[in-house]
């Protein structure tokens, strides 16, 4: 019984998950069962960009019950993202909080990508001023992806008044997962959600 994210998160909607309403997973509320619980779990905020959900973030892979239990699948940004472990116990919660027992699994393949970021999250990142990743640099056939050491390139525009002109301040943001750029039209600096 598993209700997933759509395979490919890059082009995909959300629209083709599929959900098994007979699961005999128990809903304590509704009974309305497995889609309920990813309603839940998808509306757990990014710990980091909290403007995003898991959901649009893409780290939410699927939920599915096991031995009474739901059993829901992540996939972190990175393997070494420190926010990995504030996800899993605010999936716990929030779970926990609607009557379910829960535990949450990492899955590291595939990898993320920043493409698997929806478009809605995309607009919640511009709404919010930081600037939304372009697409993720691609392995030539399955292959590595090859290391380019010297200062990464990005065609940029600001996210709050959309002029080209501007300029990296820094590669790691807040968050390592974010660039610092500034603006020289408006002179505001922004931040910008890395492609990977
Ligand atoms: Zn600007």
């Amino acid at each position: 019984m598993t209700a997933t994210a759509p395979s490919s998160p890059s082009t995909g909607s959300g629209q083709a998950r599929i959900w098994d309403l007979a699961s005999s997973v128990p809903d304590p509320s509704t009974g309305s069962g497995q889609a309920r619980i990813w309603d839940l779990a998808s509306s757990v905020p990014d710990p980091e960009m909290p403007m995003l959900t898991l959901a649009d973030l893409g780290v939410l892979r699927g939920v599915r019950e096991h031995d009474g239990q739901v059993v829901v699948t992540i996939t972190p940004t990175y393997s070494g993202c420190p926010a990995l472990a504030t996800m899993r116990d605010d999936l716990v919660h929030r779970l926990r909080d609607a009557g379910y027992a829960a535990r949450v699994e990492v899955a590291l393949s595939p990898a993320w990508s920043s493409d698997w970021i929806t478009e809605r999250g995309r607009r919640a990142l511009r709404d919010h001023g930081l600037s939304a990743p372009g697409p993720a640099p691609r392995a030539p056939a399955g292959g590595p992806v090859a290391l380019d050491l010297g200062p990464t390139r990005r065609r940029l525009s600001c996210p709050r008044c959309e002029a080209a002109d501007v300029a990296l301040v820094s590669e790691f943001g807040p968050t390592a997962c974010t660039a610092i750029y500034r603006c020289r039209s408006c002179l505001e600096p922004f931040e910008h959600v890395k492609e990977i």
